[in-house]
This record gives structure tokens, sequence and C-alpha cells, in this order.
């Protein structure tokens, strides 16, 4: 389907870098690629962030690319016949930097109003009474569980945490035309607390980072929830509502039902759409599938390594993946992955904590089951 419908208005570099794209759907919507460089490479490499300009009534554009990139986006914006004043409004999938990092300033280029999920508003507010009593005073709620260390997220983060902080946020919930009558939308957390899906005319889904082709996207803590719950919404009284890999696993399979619904939709991932010279059509229902295998592999892989002696997440995490991946902050991401799995591993059984952040077996094998289940 992407490429009966998809047309090249510019050409890019390998990974898509530089490209426009242009899509029309059958109904005559037309939604344009406007993918724009993000900042890690080498093991990490997620290609570049793909936002998506879409041609409604009111359009309105789906995410921003990372910190100084809305000047490209401008240009790009323009290089399609968008000028920013047309522009309604910016739409964030998830409130990750790759994707809002260049909000405010397409909000003080364009004049377009913000709108994202409700939990986003509320995480990327500064709460300094309920904050953790260290530099994390600092930061907005959603950095205090942030697993890179202080140096990185204060050289990186300040300023784009300040101007975000500044922005007036319209809720976007979950329903049939929150935004226009064209789209409807679902919250579908796990990868992030916030993050949204949207489907366009019954034709197009805007999966953001939920669902991606060749790689599979992190997902948060369940452990992510404690220190934020005084601040998030009285609706959400559990961590598995919005955080960690159980979250992440419903969200999937909310969307793989969505496929089966609406049949043939064109998929629209935030990275990898057009990655190594080649196009990635997802196909929702398979590559939901896939994912799910991947995790339930994880999990079997994580408990093989603790069934043989009791160790920490670093220790699961040292033994399971291959140095290349471990390499400078990739300690922290591949730790973070394993905590995830540790947590539903508790959460079904098979093995639980002791008192000095070790896991022990407990003999059981619960999890298979479960995560089909849920
Ligand atoms: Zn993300
Ligand atoms: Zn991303």
């Amino acid at each position: 389907m992407l490429k009966e419908i998809a047309k090249v208005i510019k050409e890019g570099d390998a990974s898509g870098n530089g490209m426009l794209l242009r899509m029309k759907l059958p109904s005559g919507i037309e939604i344009f690629g406007l993918p724009t460089e993000n900042a890690y490479g080498g093991d990490w490499d997620l290609g570049p962030t793909w936002n998506y300009l879409v041609m409604l009534e009111k359009p309105f554009l789906v995410d921003t690319g990372r910190l100084g990139m809305g000047r490209t986006l401008m240009e790009m914006m323009k290089a399609v016949g968008m000028e920013g004043k047309d522009l309604d409004s910016v739409l964030i999938s998830h409130g990750h930097e790759d994707h809002d990092g260049a909000l405010a300033e397409m909000v003080e280029r364009t004049g377009a109003k913000v709108k994202a999920h409700p939990v986003y508003d509320r995480l990327i507010r500064y709460y300094p009474e309920n904050a953790p009593p260290d530099f994390r005073k600092g930061f907005p709620a959603l950095c205090w569980r942030c697993f890179m260390p202080e140096s990185f997220i204060s050289e990186n983060c300040l300023e784009y945490h300040r101007t975000r902080s500044r922005l007036k946020i319209e809720a976007v919930h979950e329903g049939k035309g929150e935004l226009t009558g064209a789209v409807d939308v679902y919250h579908v957390p796990g990868h992030s607390p916030d993050a949204l899906a949207m489907i366009i005319g019954g034709e197009a889904i805007l999966v953001g980072d939920t669902v991606l082709p060749g790689i599979s996207p992190w997902p948060t803590q369940e452990a992510f929830f404690h220190p934020l719950k005084e601040i998030l919404s009285p609706d959400y009284r559990h961590p598995e509502e919005i955080f960690g890999l159980r979250a992440y696993i419903r969200s999937l399979k909310r969307l793989k039902e969505i496929g089966r619904k609406f049949g043939k939709l064109l998929v629209l991932p935030a990275h990898r759409l057009f990655y190594e010279n080649q196009w990635n059509e997802v196909v929702l229902e398979k590559r939901v599938d896939e994912l799910v295998e991947h995790h339930i592999q994880r999990c079997t892989a994580v408990l093989k390594i603790v069934r043989q002696k009791r160790k920490t997440a670093r220790g699961i995490a040292q033994e399971h993946f291959d140095e290349r991946q471990l390499k400078g902050y990739g300690i922290l991401m591949a730790e973070n992955e394993i905590v995830s799995h540790c947590e539903l591993l508790e959460a079904c059984g098979d093995i639980r904590t002791a008192g000095d952040h070790h896991y022990l077996a407990t003999g059981t094998t619960n999890f298979e089951s479960y995560i089909r289940s849920l």
C-alpha cells in the first residue's frame, strides 16, 4: 500500500534523512512524511524521527523531531506548500526528546496550538515539593526516574525542559473526534505513559514509537509510577495501567485488534519507515505478534539466567546482552530493559526480589501464558 500511495518529493540519504514524502490516502487526505535527523548513532541508531503533517481542514503536525529541528521542519513544510501560519496544531505522539525536542521552537515560529495526552501535560511540569531530594528537584516529573546520569541530563536537557514547561497543552483524550471528525485517537501507554496512536480517515494509523519496524521499542518500568503517583491524575491508581511491560503488551494487543477492525491500514511509524535504502511496510497484526514474541523470548532468557544464580538487573543485563550493546550508555538502557522484564516475571510469580536488589527464581514458568492472556 505504501508504494502505491507514497511519492518521494525529495530524495534523502540511506536512512531517510533529508527525504520528503507525500502520501495521498484513497479518500484524498494527504499526509506528508518529514523525517528529521536524530542524535544517536551506532548500535542504538533509530534512524530519523518521522514527523507527519496531516492535511485535514485544520492541518496538524504530529511530532517535531529533536531540539534544534525547528528550522529544518519549517523548510520542509514550506517545500510541501505549507505556511507556518496555516498550521493549526502540533500533536505530540509521546514525550520523548526525539519527538517533542523542537516543540517550543515550532510553537514560537508558527503560533500553532499544542495537543497531547493529559499525562504529558502533567509530566512536563516542575513539582519541587514532590521531587526526589537531590539534583532532580530542578527537573520536571518526567525526569525523576530517568536512567541517564546527571552529567548527561544537565548538559543536554535543561533548556529543553524549561521552555517546554512553559507551553500550554490542550488535552487529547482517547476517542473519536478529539482532533477532528476524521481522526480516532487511542491511548497506548507502555513505551511512554502518554503515548498516542491515531487513525486518519480510517485509512492510515500513526503509531509513534509503539510499533517500529526492525527494532523493538523499549518499555518503561512500572517503578517509574511510584514517585509520580501524587502528581498524576487519580484516574491512574496502579503502575501497570500506564507504565511497564504489561501496559506495553496490552497496548500492542489493542493495536492488533484495531488493525483487525479497520482491515487494511497504512502504518506510519515514527522511526525507520525508510532505512538502509529500504521501505518498511508494517503489517500491524504481524508486527505486533513479532514484538510480543520478542518479549516472551527475552523473559525466557532472563528467567534462565536467574535460575542459575540470583542476580541484580545489571548482572542479568551483562550476561544477556553482548558487549557491543553495553558500551557507554548502552548498559543503562540494557538494565532498564531487564528491569521491565523482571517486573513482569515478578507479577506472574516466576521470580521474586531479595532485599539486596537481587532476583531469585521461584521455580514456576507462568510468564508465557500470562503474556498471552494480557
Ligand atoms: Zn520514544
Ligand atoms: Zn522515538
